[in-house]
């Protein structure tokens, strides 16, 4: 066989190989696009957006999470039974069971969506190989400066009146620290305008912007290999728009001292939440807040080891 068939031969089977790959993906997704899609909370249909043409493209990301950031849809959707009414002695919880059901399968559809958005993406995509790391390791937030501890379940009081447990872990740095994504993924929502400022006798005063008066601003990143959630917030800036993909250790924002952070007690950092499909509140699928620590823990130790090897190798 000459050089001239051979090359032929191999492009064939290379053809043959992905298109197949391909093929077998597309059909997955087609399956799951007949289990009755539809948004009710937005105008864009589901179908609308699986009907429209293959792949998926940003062009059709983009009015999707725009109008959910519009109606602050993503951020309920984030928390499915978070929210709790204080009243009298008791609490009861801010959605009805209908709603986080009806919250859950919204979710689901979004992420079929956003999981099919991201391997179209990378599959033209010129960046592919900066999300050749696949492995379960997280890139450091901070990139190995500042310093965290394990203060998930803190106990903290709310507007002076009740106790809730601090579903987070805190990482400390300095103003203008650089945020690296720990994660290969896409940003579902993200927030650069938050206006507030601290009144020595009034407290917090604010002013708008951001996802709130206590968050700041921040991201909200969406893994689809593990449907993993994060909610980084009390950034500074955030150099990352909806739609935008991000790979383990891409510059996504800054440290700062945005929503509740900015009161002169508290150090600058950002307030890491994570959380994944489990049950909640009795209902299976809802998001569950899992404690990073050991992961965070995990991340910094693997960037050590990685400069320790480059250090070896040069000298
Ligand atoms: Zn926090």
């Amino acid at each position: 066989m000459n050089l001239r068939k051979f090359t032929y031969l191999l492009l064939t089977l290379n053809f043959l190989f992905y298109s197949n790959a391909r093929n077998n993906f597309y059909e997955k997704n087609r399956e799951n696009s007949q289990n009755n899609f539809s948004f009710s909370f937005t105008t864009l249909s589901v179908n609308s957006v699986y009907n429209f043409s293959f792949p998926i493209r940003r062009e059709q990301i983009n009015p999707l999470l725009n109008n959910l950031q519009k109606e602050n849809a993503l951020l309920r959707m984030f928390s499915d039974c978070d929210n709790k009414i204080y009243h009298k002695r008791g609490f009861y919880y801010e959605k009805t069971a209908e709603e986080i059901s009806k919250s859950i399968n919204d979710r689901r559809n979004l992420e079929r969506i956003i999981t099919k958005y991201f391997y179209d993406e990378l599959y033209t995509s010129f960046n592919h190989h900066n999300f050749l790391d696949d492995s379960k390791i997280w890139h450091d937030l901070l990139n190995g400066s500042g310093y965290f501890e394990d203060s998930y379940d803190y106990l903290r009081i709310r507007n002076g009146k009740w106790i809730e447990k601090h579903r987070a872990i805190d990482i400390f740095g300095k103003i203008g620290d650089f945020v690296y994504s720990p994660i290969n993924g896409v940003v579902l929502d993200s927030k650069n305008d938050w206006k507030g400022r601290w009144d020595r006798k009034k407290g917090l005063i604010y002013e708008g912007g951001g996802f709130g008066i206590l968050s700041g601003n921040g991201v909200l990143l969406f893994q689809p290999s593990d449907t993993t959630y994060f909610f980084i917030v009390h950034m500074k800036d955030v150099f990352v728009k909806p739609g935008d993909l991000v790979y383990k250790g891409k510059i996504i924002g800054s440290v700062g001292k945005t929503g509740n952070a900015s009161s002169p007690y508290t150090k600058p950092h950002i307030h890491v939440s994570v959380k994944k499909p489990g049950i909640k509140c009795g209902i299976k699928g809802a998001l569950v807040s899992i404690n990073p620590y050991s992961n965070l823990l995990y991340a910094r130790e693997n960037l050590l080891k990685k400069e320790e090897k480059i250090y070896v190798d040069e000298s």
